[in-house]
């Protein structure tokens, strides 16, 4: 079974909902790129970041229970902080480029009407199965409205259609339903979550897109040698990469270290994705800077 995520898929149906969409992008590109030149942001790091989680389920037993949440933030915690201990599977000639994000997630304390919460909302729906247009993130078409999405990472957990196992909302979107769908068989460390995506890896993935990263081999709709992920470390990379891919695996004349398939922005399995290269932090923290600035607090 092959990793598939709608990100790319929604950003599109996004651009025809949202058309400002693309002339903030280009506003947030044009400043992370020039922040890459200037050197320092002015924002702090670590931060901490506030979730809410919906749960969205048909009968009680698809219904999330606290332990699964609570992995899936574990596993957050240890990838955005470079402390996931699979991390040592990075080889030699790619542990220099090992960036640390300094992103921490708690589950949110206060709902947005500022009441004591757990920072998860449970909602039985009628809907078996969601798509990539939405649905599940408005209580009119059987899911759950966001949490103020300029204060909170909204992650709606339901079930995806066919082999979707997530998708986010690029930054510059529709206030109203930014965040991330993750389906529920990906969703947490073990658990309902299935092999080979029962590490908690699909959010970790999502929330990359969510933080601006493209997927690693670029952004063409076809793989090709000539697109890029905007990002300088990340070697030149035809297409995904799934499974379990052996070092090195090479592709678009990028010998000897070939790609860096071990990135959480391909599409290898769970227990092979494990690194976020210094560059992709950088624009991450640029996406916190000018686009999310008011996402999380200074831990
Ligand atoms: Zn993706």
């Amino acid at each position: 079974m092959s990793r598939s995520c709608g990100s790319v898929q929604n950003y599109f149906r996004q651009v025809d909902v949202f058309p400002e969409l693309r002339r903030n992008q280009a506003i947030l590109e044009s400043l992370t790129a020039a922040s890459a030149r200037q050197g320092a942001l002015e924002r702090e790091f670590p931060r901490r970041i506030p979730v809410a989680v919906h749960s969205l389920f048909t009968t009680a037993e698809d219904d999330l229970t606290d332990a699964q949440v609570n992995s899936q933030i574990d596993v957050l915690n240890e990838d955005y902080n470079a402390k996931n201990a699979d991390l040592a599977n990075v080889p030699a000639a790619f542990q220099g480029l090992i960036g640390t994000p300094g992103l921490e997630f708690a589950l949110a304390t206060t709902d947005p009407k500022g009441k004591k919460t757990n920072g998860i909302t449970r909602t039985r729906t009628r809907v078996k199965e969601f798509g990539v247009n939405d649905a599940m993130k408005s209580s009119a078409t059987g899911g759950h409205d966001a949490w103020d999405t300029t204060r909170y990472l909204n992650l709606w957990v339901c079930r995806l259609s066919g082999s979707l196992l997530g998708y986010a909302q690029f930054p510059g979107g529709d206030p109203a339903t930014d965040g991330v769908a993750i389906t529920r068989s990906a969703f947490g460390r073990h658990g309902s979550a299935v092999a080979p995506f029962d590490l908690g890896r699909t959010a970790t993935h999502e929330i990359g897109h969510y933080f601006n990263l493209s997927h690693i081999w670029g952004e063409a709709r076809v793989p090709t040698c000539s697109d890029s992920d905007s990002v300088d470390d990340t070697p030149n990379q035809w297409g995904p990469n799934n499974g379990k891919p052996t070092f090195p695996h090479e592709s678009c004349h990028n010998s000897p270290n070939g790609d860096m398939f071990m990135n959480y922005m391909d599409y290898v399995d769970d227990d092979t994705m494990v690194m976020f290269s210094e560059q992709q932090v950088r624009r991450m923290h640029a996406t916190l800077e000018f686009s999310r600035a008011d996402l999380g607090s200074p831990r």
